[in-house]
Parts: C-alpha cells; structure tokens; sequence
C-alpha cells in the first residue's frame, strides 16, 4: 500500500523530473525511488524518449521551413537576376546605337577644287572645329577617292566594274575632299560656315533621323 502510494507521486513528477524542473527535494525523492522500482524506472524511460522525439520532429518542422524559405529567396533571386540582366542588356543596347549613330550617321563630305592652298586647308579645318571640336575630320585624297569608289562597286558585287579603274590614271578625275562626321546639329551650321571658302567646289550632307534604323542598316551590311 505504501509502495504503490509513492509510485502514484513518482508517477505525477516524472514528467517534471524528465524536464528538470523539480525542486532538489523532489529530485532526490523521484532518484531514490527509481533505483528501486523498475517500473517507474521504466516509465521515465518512455517519457524521456517521447521528450526526445518530440524535440527532433519540431526541429525537422523548423529545417523543413528553413529550407523552403530558402528555396522561395532563390527563386525569387534567380528571377531578380534575370530581369535585371535583360535590362542591362536593352540599356547598354540603346547606348551603343546612341554612340554609333551620333558618331556615324551624320556626315559633310566637303570636296575641295584641285587649286585649293595648304593654307586654306587648314582654315577649313579649324573653321569645322569652331563649329564642333569633337567633330571627326577625314582628309581623302583622289587616290583614296578612286579606292573608295574601287571598293563601293567590289562590295555591291560589280567586279567588271571595279576592275575597270585605274589608280594613277583615275585619280585625276577625283577630287579631294573632307568627310566630317559630327553631331545631326552641327551640320547646317558648318555649312554654312564652310560656304565662304573658294576652294570648296561643292558639299554634301547626309543624316539619318532613325538611329534604330540606321543601325539595322548597318548591322545588315
Ligand atoms: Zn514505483
């Protein structure tokens, strides 16, 4: 009777005992009676167990929920990085066809009468820079004007036609001349600046307003 008494107030604190948080008095008691009693014993046992694989379940939970925020932060990573390359990508795209047209497009080509003096070559040239000082100014001579002319018919494929010129013989047929490249809103501006010169026998001026298209076209050549 007294035996099962105490294994009744065992029973009541083992769970407690399991967790630690008895007083001493309690412990010694539960301690003692324990190494006497083998189902007591027993039942900590089980207790402790269950304790045990309740605390790794809850901790799997926690893994598992882990894991899965983590794979959301990677997908949602993956998706930033891929829109944030396809952006970078059409940003540097339209800059590149911004530099390329304003650098290309635009042209003077400035032909120059055989009579023209060094001198006023040069008052031309700075006279461009006035207007424009990033302006890109190309001297070609008539030998350079009878290769371009060489290499424009070999390119669009009339070969009979670019055989048919000769260098020293032709270039007495062509005239020197500036190519300017600058800014679509320089152009009117060193024409007319250009205009005075005598020893300008004629201008030319090309633009193209569409840089998308100007480059697709350039892309196709
Ligand atoms: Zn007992």
């Amino acid at each position: 009777m007294e035996i099962k008494n105490k294994c009744d107030i065992v029973s009541d604190l083992l769970l407690g005992y399991a967790d630690g948080v008895l007083t001493d008095t309690s412990k010694e008691f539960v301690s003692s009676h324990i190494q006497t009693c083998d189902k007591c014993k027993e039942k900590l046992s089980n207790i402790v167990s269950d304790i045990k694989a309740e605390k790794e379940d809850s901790q799997e939970l926690e893994i598992d929920y882990l894991k899965n925020v983590r794979k959301k932060i990677t997908k949602k990573n993956k998706f930033i990085i891929i829109i944030g390359s396809i952006l970078m990508l059409v940003v540097t795209l339209n800059i590149m066809i911004f530099i390329n047209y304003n650098m290309n497009a635009n042209k003077i080509e400035v032909f120059l009468k055989d009579s023209i003096t060094e001198e006023e070559m040069k008052e031309i040239k700075n006279a461009i820079l006035m207007q424009d000082s990033k302006a890109e100014i190309t001297y070609i001579s008539p030998e350079d004007a009878v290769k371009n002319a060489i290499q424009t018919f070999e390119n669009a494929g009339y070969l009979e036609a670019a055989n048919g010129f000769n260098i020293e013989r032709d270039k007495s047929r062509f005239p020197a001349s500036y190519k300017i490249k600058t800014k679509v809103e320089n152009i009117e501006k060193i024409e007319h600046v250009l205009m005075s010169f005598e020893g300008i026998r004629t201008m030319r001026s090309s633009t193209i307003i569409d840089p998308y298209l100007f480059f697709i076209n350039r892309l196709s050549i």
